[in-house]
């Protein structure tokens, strides 16, 4: 590639957000902290619903199936998007046909093979606002893996679904599948009204509620989701100076105020359903093009760029306004606003110097 070539992706992405090698790699990565710094520090990988992979560990699967009688499971295949193909059970035999079959031979399992599918379990305590179930919708960028460098958005959005949370009708898309391709075909879908919330929102209702030390908690743990997916994809993604990633991350809070994560996107949505949802994803496009910086007007060491803020440089970052003489270590604010006000444009009017020759405008 040419020296001002960039790519949009990471060669092999996938092994973040393929649903089962984000899986295979988030447990890899909890076994090696284990080893290597015990089990407190691996607990902090505990953010994603048990998941096995079918039908390669379909035994593994039915072990954990009967030690849990009566419990969800929700149905996903590894590489489709937009809720396609899911399905929610409760009995093995709605998911017949991933069977591993000993008896058979590898011929004739090739002749019958099904679409790989990750069976996971359901989180049957979403948490609920009038009823409704939802999960956020929140962007990462990363602009380098080796050194990791990761910028987290200030905007985002709950999805809601259209319909009032039950666990008795768990085949009900419209109840339980909150990506807004769903939601949008639901019967009572309002165009005008939508199924969003901007992150903004969630976050003065979550304050309002449970007040703001608990939501600061909640979004540290959330923090947490993203620098631990990305570490356990660091030592595995191929790194090169010419590409960058935009990730959409899938977060499901749970009643107790759990995040946890259901997956990540490489090519997040930018399909707009609303003018407020057009306008956010153009600033986002904007910023990511500022970060990218094809023009070199840059110098590398910003913390915050309009509506990113650095979160990990090969490291925490944290904010500048926290006095390092008089706090202890633990006391370091990381560099994160999520949910808080994007006044992106003020920042970048002094960040970005007009170029030579360039009129200001
Ligand atoms: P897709 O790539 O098809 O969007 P996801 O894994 O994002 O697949 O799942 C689609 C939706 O299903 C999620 O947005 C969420 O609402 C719901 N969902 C997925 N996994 C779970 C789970 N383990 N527990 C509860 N809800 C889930």
């Amino acid at each position: 590639m040419e020296e001002h070539v960039r790519i949009c992706h990471f060669r092999n992405h996938y092994e973040l957000t393929r649903k089962n090698l984000m899986v295979k790699n988030l447990k890899r990565y909890r076994k090696f902290l284990e080893r290597e710094s015990g089990r407190l520090e691996a607990a902090k990988c505990d953010f994603f619903p048990r998941t096995f992979e079918l039908p390669s560990e379909y035994h593994l699967f039915v072990e954990e199936f009967k030690r849990t009688p009566g419990s969800t499971w929700i149905m996903k295949p590894v590489a489709r998007s937009q809720g396609k193909g899911i399905f929610l059970f409760r009995k093995l035999k709605d998911i017949m046909d991933w069977k591993k079959d000993g008896t058979r031979s590898e011929e004739q399992r090739d002749e019958t093979q099904v679409e790989s599918y990750v069976a996971q379990r359901y989180i049957e305590n979403p948490y609920l606002i009038s009823g409704r179930k939802f999960d956020l919708r929140v962007y990462i960028l990363v602009s380098s893996y080796i050194p990791l460098k990761a910028w987290l958005y200030r905007d985002g959005f709950a999805r809601f679904s259209s319909t009032r949370f039950s666990l008795n009708s768990i085949d009900d898309q419209y109840v339980h599948l909150t990506n807004v391709a769903v939601q949008k075909t639901a019967p009572d879908y309002d165009p005008e009204k939508g199924c969003k919330w901007e992150i903004q929102k969630l976050r003065r209702y979550l304050t309002a509620k449970h007040g703001s030390e608990t939501v600061e908690s909640l979004f540290k743990e959330i923090d947490n989701i993203f620098v631990r997916s990305l570490q356990s994809v660091q030592k595995v993604i191929i790194n090169d100076k010419h590409c960058f990633e935009l990730y959409g991350y899938d977060i499901l809070l749970d009643q107790d105020l759990k995040p946890w994560l259901i997956e990540v996107n490489a090519s997040p949505s930018l399909t707009a359903s609303s003018q407020e949802d057009y306008e956010m994803k153009c600033r986002l496009l904007e910023d990511t093009l500022h970060i990218v910086d094809m023009e070199g007007r840059l110098t590398g060491r910003e913390k915050r760029v309009g509506g990113f803020d650095l979160m990990w440089n090969d490291g925490p970052v944290y904010r500048d306004d926290v006095n390092l003489e008089t706090l202890g270590l633990s006391c370091f604010s990381a560099n994160t606003h999520l949910g808080c006000i994007n006044d992106r444009e003020k920042q970048l009017r002094q960040l970005l110097k007009p170029f030579p020759g360039q009129k200001k405008t």
